[in-house]
């Protein structure tokens, strides 16, 4: 079969289910249950206890997911915190923070300022590393 007649094909078929295609894309199907859809155009759930059970669903797949994760940036929070007391800028040496189980590859963003040095924080603290024994220590203050 050539492959014009091919296109041909599609062509016709396209055609001839067009209009059932457009009953089928008439009504939405619950995001829960699978179960049609009724009412406005936007509405995505068949009812208020299918919207809620997704929801909860959702949010307890996210939990479960970010737990881990979360645990370690609150406790690196927590070290950096009990360490730094109420100074606002401290250098420690870099043992210090290796003994108390900090794990370095954890942290919610960072920061590089014009001479190059990363800033690496933790929510409202920050570090970064002088050199291999220094670690600046900083509580950002909003
Ligand atoms: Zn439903």
């Amino acid at each position: 079969m050539l492959l014009s007649d091919y296109y041909r094909i599609i062509i016709r078929y396209q055609y001839l289910f067009s209009f059932s295609y457009l009953c089928i894309m008439n009504y939405k199907i619950c995001k829960h249950c699978d179960k049609k859809v009724a009412g406005r155009i936007d509405k995505e759930f068949c009812s208020i206890d299918c919207k809620n059970k997704y929801n909860y669903e959702r949010r307890s797949q996210t939990k479960s997911a970010t737990a881990v994760i979360d645990g370690y940036l609150h406790r690196n929070r927590e070290i950096l915190a009990t360490l730094m007391g109420l100074s606002n800028k401290l250098t420690i040496d870099k043992s210090v923070l290796d003994q108390t189980g900090f794990k370095y590859d954890y942290h919610t963003s960072h920061y590089l300022n014009k001479d190059g040095k990363t800033y690496w924080m933790i929510y409202d603290f920050a570090w970064m590393t002088f050199s291999d024994q220094k670690i600046l220590l900083i509580k950002k203050r909003f």
